[in-house]
């Protein structure tokens, strides 16, 4: 029988949680009937000082499949997700948030693409009703920008954690040794077949957001910097502009004089110096960034390709193990 491990970060939930444990067992116990699957929950307790912890020694009494994962303090939503991540047990996973916001009932459809053989099962949201009309116009820059700067990584539009895992590509995204993991980004990197299920993000169910403008930005922020490293050669392209338009400038101001037409030379001269010094300046710095990306790849040690299959030719010897 498969193994699905569910896997929930938690920060001061203790309003929300008899809900979300409510609706989980029916969800899940209808999905074990109908698929004849099993399932893990992993719900991870991320420094909550609200009791979150005591409900979910409680709930533990009620739900068989149910283990508790409790940090030493608050690290954040990804660390937390990682750190159930490494816990988890299963064939496939299945990482949400536990404030109903997103939709349990699409457990069961995920699975059921996963066995089709999808490795990877998004759920994006079509309709963001429940989010403002700031956030919605933010996220959809954020993620034109991402996909631009990514280089060949695709990054799904409207997709946030919500999704399923198979195996292959949760020992991939554990085995990459950077430490500081960005779930979405990583799932990305992966690659494979990947499905998109569409869903309406609701409302969150009880309590409140734990994300402000602040630490939006800087989730956003974060996603862009251990993706991509293309900012860091941006000074380059600045560089070689300025460094142009100085030399150009000198050029022209030499003709004017030589052609003795009356022009301030002196003001001219230090604006077009001035272009011109920043110009190497920039360019410069763009070179020091390049390298400082580069060794910031190597760092991140991910694997330069990954395999989905191999078909040996003919002649290969059987049992050969390369
Ligand atoms: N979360 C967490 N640690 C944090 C912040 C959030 O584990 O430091 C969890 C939170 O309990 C929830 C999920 O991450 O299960 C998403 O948080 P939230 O619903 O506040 O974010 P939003 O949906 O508003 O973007
Ligand atoms: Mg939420």
């Amino acid at each position: 029988m498969k193994l699905v491990s569910i896997v929930v970060p938690m920060y001061n939930e203790a309003p929300v949680i008899d809900n979300y444990f409510r609706t989980m067992r029916e969800v899940l116990g209808d999905a074990s009937a109908k698929k004849g699957v099993r399932f893990e929950i992993i719900a991870v307790n991320d420094g909550s000082g609200d009791g979150t912890l005591d409900k979910l020694r409680q709930w533990q009494k009620e739900i068989n499949c149910l283990s508790v994962l409790s940090l030493s303090r608050n690290f954040g939503q990804e660390p937390a997700v990682f750190a159930g991540l490494e816990r988890a047990r299963g064939d496939a996973a299945i990482v949400m948030d536990c404030d109903l916001q997103d939709p349990p009932e699409m457990i069961l459809p995920m699975i059921e693409k996963w066995e089709k053989g999808y490795d990877v099962v998004n759920c994006r949201r079509v309709s963001r009703k429940s989010d403002t009309r700031f956030k919605r116009d933010t996220a959809g820059l954020y993620y034109a920008i991402l996909n631009k700067l990514s280089h060949k990584v695709k990054y799904p539009h409207n997709v946030n954690n919500f999704r399923l895992v198979s195996r292959r590509v949760l020992d991939l995204i554990l085995a990459m040794p950077e430490k500081q993991k960005f779930y979405r980004g990583l799932v990305a990197y992966c690659g494979f077949k990947s499905y998109d299920l569409e869903i309406e993000r609701k409302q969150r169910a009880e309590g409140e957001s734990k994300y402000n403008f602040k630490a939006m930005v800087r989730l956003a922020v974060d996603g862009i910097a251990s993706t991509s490293t293309k900012p860091l050669s941006w000074a380059l392209g600045f560089g070689i502009f300025f460094l142009g338009l100085g030399a150009l400038s000198s050029i022209a101001l030499l003709v004017l004089y030589l052609l003795g037409i009356g022009l301030n030379y002196t003001l001219f001269g230090i604006l077009s110096g001035l272009s011109f010094f920043t110009g190497i300046l920039l360019v410069f710095l763009g070179i020091v960034g390049i390298y400082l990306g580069k060794a910031f790849e190597e760092i991140k040690g991910r694997p330069f390709a990954i395999e989905e299959a191999f078909y040996p030719a003919k002649e290969r010897q059987e049992g050969e193990s390369r």
